[in-house]
């Protein structure tokens, strides 16, 4: 979509340090990563937010959300865990509005808002 910032980086109009790519799904490192793995993984379709899903896009999003898995394996973070964040809309904090999910982890101890 013209002027989405994920959409220039699935068309390679800017860059990002990509770590999977296939026809469907882009995942590349976040530029002010929250955690010191921070990796975000998007549908090459432009979704503004998984509200704006419908039900053509259940494979899509099965397809997801199982390559979110793989990434966070291919990452190194299978068995130490991370977290799983999509931000929904304005009233949740999206900066982006194209459809992402956030694997965060790679923290050496238990973060502090872990007990
Ligand atoms: P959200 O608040 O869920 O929309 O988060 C958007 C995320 O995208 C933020 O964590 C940003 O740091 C990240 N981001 C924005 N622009 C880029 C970019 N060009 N490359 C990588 N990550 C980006
Ligand atoms: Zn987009």
């Amino acid at each position: 979509m013209n002027g989405c910032v994920f959409c220039k980086i699935v068309k390679k109009e800017i860059p990002a340090k990509e770590v999977y790519r296939d026809g469907e799904i882009v995942a590349f490192r976040d530029i002010n990563p929250k955690a010191p793995v921070h990796i975000l993984v998007i549908p090459v379709k432009h979704l503004e937010d998984l509200s704006k899903a419908g039900p053509k896009d259940r494979e899509l999003l099965g397809k997801l959300l199982y390559s979110v898995k793989e990434i966070a394996a291919g990452a190194g973070l299978e068995k130490s865990g991370y977290k799983l964040i999509s931000n929904n809309g304005i009233g949740s904090g999206q900066l982006v509005f194209h459809l992402h999910f956030h694997i965060l982890g790679g923290w050496q101890k238990k973060p502090e808002w872990q007990v």
